[in-house]
């Protein structure tokens, strides 16, 4: 779904279809580079990674394998606690495999660093983050993200397989959901 379409829905657009495509092309240089001759394993984190996952592995110019897995994080209300379940596995054994997580957005970074310090204890040989957005001030653990998509300001977004309420996962952009929507 398009801007035009989603209407008075969003408040603001963080990120156009065409600024995130030309963004994850640069990400693809980057990790071409940085990967030659290793292989490369991308885990994306359900549901909110599928777009960035898909778009991002088509615009890489060479052989990598995928994985998903899904995770819930407890918290009181909308609050990240670090706390996480896993709700889907990985299908395959990562020792000894390079691995790219591929996420949608950290906010507290609670979540990816659980998740970071769950692949290295599987005996994976390396494991980075790449994620779509990140929102720097709202950072509570300093877990390294490689690549960054857009730094965005402390605001609600949706679009791109980020949802409110499973809703505007389908959104070929990224914007700030108008307050309207939810208050
Ligand atoms: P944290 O980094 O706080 O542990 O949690 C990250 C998760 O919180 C993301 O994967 C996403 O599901 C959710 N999240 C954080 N900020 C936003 C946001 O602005 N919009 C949406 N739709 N989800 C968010």
């Amino acid at each position: 779904m398009d801007l035009a379409t989603s209407g008075s829905d969003i408040e603001k657009v963080i990120a156009t279809h065409d600024q995130i495509i030309a963004r994850l092309k640069e990400l693809a240089r980057k990790v071409e580079s940085d990967y030659e001759g290793r292989d490369l394993l991308l885990i994306g984190v359900l549901k909110g990674a599928v777009m960035t996952l898909a778009d991002f592995a088509r615009e890489l110019q060479r052989h990598v394998e995928m994985d998903w897995m899904a995770v819930s994080s407890y918290g009181s209300g909308t609050k990240s606690s670090g706390v996480v379940r896993i709700l889907k596995d990985l299908d395959r054994d990562i020792t000894g495999r390079e691995v790219l997580i591929i996420e949608d957005i950290v906010d507290t970074g609670l979540t990816l660093a659980w998740l970071k310090s769950n692949l290295e204890s599987r005996g994976a040989k390396s494991v980075e983050i790449l994620t779509m957005l990140r929102k720097p001030d709202a950072a509570k653990v300093a877990v390294d993200v490689k690549y960054v998509g857009f730094e965005i300001p402390i605001e609600f977004v949706v679009g791109y397989g980020l949802d409110f309420d499973e809703k505007y996962r389908n959104l070929d952009f990224i914007g700030v959901l108008a307050k309207h929507m939810y208050s």
